[in-house]
């Protein structure tokens, strides 16, 4: 092998190279196979290979990849407009593409702050987010994440919001129930907002099912509900942040829809274009668009490659194949079966303390005594161990380390891709069981 001179994760750390992927499946170039247990980032959502998508990418290209927004518009970026209008619930009916979903949800920020000067109301312009959340690694995606690991060495660099806690069931109080439990984490958000000045508070921020800093948590139902009373008894926007649960990858379309909580301002990335392109958006509502219209008529966000006829071509292209393929429904269908058979590890081995998740987004939480569910201590690594004895199998499962250091800090994330079937599911339990067995 030559010298590498690209910047890897882990620097001086050796990887496999890529070879090709089809389905599930991603093979390197020593022919070794791996499942593919978390579609990468939670992102291959639609399988890899997928001929469909490679032909619209083709077409596409052979008229034009690369026209900027500022200068046109073309027909695949109207039509993935159209296509996310159609889906996204109520007046959310304007796109604004990007490239990544930390430029999704900067953008949904940056809106919000404007939007309320566009008002009239300047001083609204403080986010309120949660710990244990991931919003983003650029500064003000980051700003707004509660994630403890991430923060950690820019922390003078980030605006300083004001953060309430998540609602983490399997760690809530003792005796409390679910739904009591799932109020008192939503009013929350009024008592920081209150302590704030609803006047300086633009918008909440908040992923329906927490990724990439717990591990697929799960909100009580109610909660949500909550939130959305809250946000509009003290006008503060709601931004829903479905990088992660948009597209079917929670069984319904959008992670908000679980419990029925429109949003004002909903970031997609990831499935929308399950890996086959950079595609990231922020979508908004009606009432946004038309006061930012009347106001100075002019967004400030995007970026070079934001609206581009290639990635817009290739993202609607898999939202056609979860369509055609109704991967939305297979996603709560089989992901009911991964779940199960998770639970069943969590059952059997003591090193699970939980068991959790939705549709296609479930985790497995690591403590070091299941019946205290006592907590193991970052330096641990048995996330990171079990991680690391899956890929040595063929089996890639993504990290929610780091969250909240020492309280949650060591749960992995299964999230295969959604056309996985049982049989697939079968295959990647067993390797997986395998790998905790061999850490535990
Ligand atoms: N928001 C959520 C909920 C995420 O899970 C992620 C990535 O994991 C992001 C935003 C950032 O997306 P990206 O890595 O594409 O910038």
């Amino acid at each position: 092998m030559t010298r590498s001179y690209v910047i890897k994760p882990e620097l001086g750390k050796t990887y496999p190279y890529i070879s090709h992927g089809k389905g599930i499946y991603l093979y390197d170039q020593e022919g070794k196979r791996y499942i593919d247990g978390c579609g990468g980032a939670v992102t291959a959502s639609i399988g890899h290979g997928v001929e469909e998508v490679a032909e619209a990418m083709y077409a596409q290209a052979q008229k034009v990849s690369f026209a900027y927004r500022s200068h046109f518009s073309s027909d695949a970026v109207e039509a993935l407009g159209a296509k996310l209008a159609e889906w996204a619930p109520g007046s959310l009916n304007w796109t604004f593409f990007v490239s990544s979903g930390s430029e999704a949800t900067e953008t949904a920020q940056k809106i919000a702050i404007q939007y309320w000067q566009e008002k009239g109301r300047p001083t609204k312009n403080r986010i309120i987010s949660r710990w244990m959340s991931y919003h983003g690694i650029t500064m003000g995606a980051l700003s707004m994440s509660g994630h403890v690991l991430r923060r950690k060495r820019f922390v003078p660099l980030l605006e300083d919001y004001p953060t309430i806690s998540p609602p983490y069931p399997y760690r809530r109080p003792e005796g409390m129930s679910l739904s009591e439990y799932g109020l008192q984490c939503a009013n929350e958000l009024e008592a920081a907002i209150l302590r704030v000045g609803a006047d300086q508070v633009a918008a909440f921020i908040a992923e329906p099912v927490i990724g990439a800093s717990g591990g697929a948590v799960v909100p009580p139902d109610g909660y949500f509900q909550r939130i959305r009373e809250i946000c509009d008894k003290y006008e503060v926007l709601f931004i829903a942040d479905e990088v992660m649960t948009g597209v079917g990858r929670t069984g319904k379309t959008f992670g908000m829809d679980h419990w029925g909580v429109v949003p004002d301002l909903m970031t997609l990335g990831k499935g929308m274009s399950a890996g086959y392109t950079p595609m990231a958006a922020t979508i908004v509502t009606d009432e946004i668009i038309e006061t930012i219209t009347q106001g100075s008529g002019l967004i400030m966000a995007g970026h070079t490659y934001s609206a581009n006829p290639q990635s817009a071509a290739v993202s609607l292209a898999v939202l056609q194949y979860v369509e055609k393929h109704q991967l939305i429904e297979k996603s709560a269908e089989q992901g009911a079966y991964l779940l199960q058979r998770l639970e069943a590890l969590a059952e059997e081995l003591p090193l699970i303390g939980e068991a959790r998740g939705l549709g296609m987004l479930c985790g497995l939480e690591f403590v070091r005594d299941k019946a205290t569910k006592e907590a193991f201590p970052l330096s641990a690594g048995v996330a990171s161990k079990v991680i690391a004895k899956s890929f040595e199998k063929g089996l890639i499962i993504y990290p929610a380390i780091g969250g909240l250091d020492g309280v949650a800090g060591d749960a992995i994330i299964v999230a295969p891709p959604l056309t996985i079937t049982k049989s697939e599911i079968d295959e990647l339990i067993a390797i997986l069981r395998e790998a905790i067995l061999a850490v535990q």
